[in-house]
């Protein structure tokens, strides 16, 4: 068969590029940090069988598997809607419960063929599944080493807002604005414009001087909170419902509030939005390893302690 002509190379470039689009995360240092964070919080156990399940290219951090989920997306594209949950574009609600309405698991939960929990939600809780088969031959058939990688990121992009918000903008995706002179669309501004931007303007764009001072706010400015992130009431499954009802009400909150097509996004936007990106990938690690201990260290499921490595 003749090579592809210039031309056609192009389309075709552009057709992965678009279908790559609504699978992007946080970037890659926002999924490593989050993983960075829960590393810390394992208890021995979990991490011992963390440990076991990883394959020997993550020399033993989970954190450099963080990633992997959206490396192997051409691959595994089946896998492209367990990124994300999308729900109808409303926002102004009066009622209390608002949020809740925002998002429905059994509206929201599926993919285009309407396969019920293929969303990320979904995914969180069919991993964590899969992972509570560890040391049980009699039921694990699963690759367990995929479905660590798989739960370990999609914990990540569940805190995400823009990964549980609107179908009709594609989480953002189709949103197009400027971070300050760059253009970008809304998605990419929270997945990763915010996150580089910090790390430029407070971290001297290390990646673990800013774990650190997340780490650091969870015994100062986030310790009045932190038992709220580690209430999961559910011994079922996991949170990762309530976890996507705070992403959409922090997408209205935050990320779509006052953003229209083409709009400058600068300081204004910088300094009120960082400070939730920052405790949503602290809240990710602090609940990935919550989750983790649940399903490796079952002996104390009942009381879910976090311990700080
Ligand atoms: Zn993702």
């Amino acid at each position: 068969m003749a090579a592809p002509r210039p031309q056609q190379q192009l389309l075709l470039l552009l057709v992965l590029l678009l279908a790559a689009r609504r699978a992007e995360a946080w970037g890659k240092e926002g999924h490593i940090m989050t993983c960075k964070i829960a590393e810390r919080y394992l208890s021995e156990d979990a991490a011992a069988a963390v440990r076991e399940l990883l394959p020997a290219s993550a020399g033993g951090e989970l954190s450099t598997m963080c990633p992997w989920a959206d490396e192997v997306r051409f691959r595994y594209h089946w896998a492209s809607p367990l990124h994300y949950a999308n729900t109808p574009g409303l926002c102004s609600f009066n009622s209390t419960r608002r949020f809740l309405l925002l998002l429905s698991f059994y509206r929201d939960c599926h993919n285009s063929n309407g396969v019920q929990g293929m969303c990320v939600i979904g995914a969180i809780n069919n991993y964590t599944d899969q992972l509570l088969t560890y040391k049980d031959s009699t039921k694990s058939s699963y690759n367990l080493t995929e479905s660590l990688m798989f739960l370990a990121h999609f914990v990540g992009d569940v805190h995400q807002p823009l990964h549980v918000a609107f179908e009709e903008d594609e989480g953002g995706n189709t949103i197009n604005v400027h971070w300050y002179k760059a253009k970008a669309n809304l998605h990419h501004v929270w997945d990763v414009s915010i996150i580089d931007t910090v790390m430029k303007n407070l971290y001297n764009k290390d990646l673990d001087t800013m774990v650190e001072a997340l780490h650091m706010n969870m015994t100062n400015g986030w310790s009045d909170d932190i038992s709220q992130w580690k209430n999961c009431t559910n011994t079922q499954t996991t949170c990762a419902n309530d976890y996507a009802v705070e992403s959409v009400g922090l997408a209205c909150n935050y990320a779509y509030k006052d953003v229209e097509e083409d709009i400058t996004l600068g300081d204004e936007y910088y300094f009120s939005r960082y400070p939730v990106v920052e405790k949503r990938l602290a809240q990710g690690g602090i609940r990935l390893a919550l989750i983790l201990n649940r399903i490796f260290d079952k002996k104390k499921v009942d009381t879910m302690p976090l311990y700080a490595q």
